[in-house]
């Protein structure tokens, strides 16, 4: 369970100063002492916990406390606070176009979970949202992508726009848009070509694809097991291409969560989405504040 060890340890740090009276301020730096270790331990990007330790410490010493609070429920919840903060604080959705159809073009590294989590956000915009989506597969690198985006759209009974092989993953998204408007598919989901690492040519086509189709949003896709290396990769995507919001995919092989706690602060974009296993109806909606929660218990 993504977040286990963090909790674990968050919860054995509050549980010794449950039923004191008052907290002093050795008190509150001793347990700020073990909250810095174990989000580092979680693999939290070095920078992001400095920043978060010195705010809880602000808030949490020397403050009267809440009515109803104990000293220890007072820090619980600075803690809660900021770790939805961290997170992005409220729920971020996709931006709908006001002319149909919404173009989001998917981005990410090769293996990352693109063409699964394009499948994914598919099938929930048709379930939550009752959209009509239309995926279009422009990964023409990775012959094996088609196919299975082919079959995945299938699954869904979603229809996928694939073209001649030849051509150009920028003329695949145009066609693809007159298809959409000519079908009455009110959303557009590209499939673009991922790499192995980011490269010059990678960043070129997308950019490409950009300015030629304006998307409504750029999802990048990243997966949370690679921890910060995942963090990483989100900010030189935001940096050269520019990303509306990121998908954390297998957070469910996560045990750690350092890219979910780090990704928002790093790169000042939110997590929108998160993967939590391989079937089609593993994708959530991404709610800082039920994370906090998780994490706290
Ligand atoms: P792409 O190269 O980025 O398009 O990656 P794929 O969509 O082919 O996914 C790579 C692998 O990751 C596949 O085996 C997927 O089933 C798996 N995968 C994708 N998302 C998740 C997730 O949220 N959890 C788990 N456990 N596996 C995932």
């Amino acid at each position: 369970m993504v977040f286990e060890g963090l909790a674990d340890k968050l919860q054995q740090t509050f549980k010794k100063l449950r039923g004191r009276g008052k907290l002093t301020e050795a008190d509150v730096n001793e347990a700020m002492r073990e909250v810095r270790m174990a989000l580092l331990e979680a693999d939290v990007n070095f920078k992001v916990v400095k920043e978060f330790i010195a705010k809880i410490k602000e808030r949490a010493i020397g403050q009267e406390v809440m009515g109803s609070l104990t000293p220890v429920q007072h820090v619980i919840k600075i803690v809660n606070d900021e770790l939805t903060e961290l997170m992005g604080g409220t729920q971020s959705r996709i931006a709908i176009a006001s002319r149909p159809p919404t173009i989001v073009m998917m981005v990410g590294l090769q293996g990352a979970g693109k063409t699964t989590t394009v499948a994914k956000l598919a099938n929930l915009l048709v379930k939550k949202q009752s959209k009509r989506p239309l995926l279009v597969a422009a990964d023409i690198y990775r012959p094996a992508a088609i196919k299975q985006l082919q079959v995945l759209g299938e699954q869904l009974d979603v229809p996928v726009y694939a073209a001649e092989p030849g051509t150009k993953p920028v003329d695949i998204a145009k066609q693809a848009l007159e298809y959409a408007l000519a079908h009455t598919r009110d959303m557009v989901l590209i499939d673009t070509a991922g790499r192995l690492h980011i490269n010059e040519e990678l960043m070129q086509e997308l950019k490409d694809i950009k300015r030629e189709v304006k998307p409504h949003e750029i999802l990048l896709v990243v997966d949370a097991m690679t921890g910060q290396d995942a963090v990483t990769v989100a900010e030189s995507f935001n940096n050269e291409l520019g990303v509306d919001g990121v998908i954390l995919t297998k957070l469910d092989g996560d045990a750690r969560g350092g890219a979910a706690l780090s990704v928002r602060a790093v790169t000042g974009r939110p997590i929108k989405f998160v993967g939590m296993g391989e079937k089609l109806d593993a994708l959530e909606t991404f709610h800082p504040d039920r994370m906090a929660s998780r994490i706290l218990g």
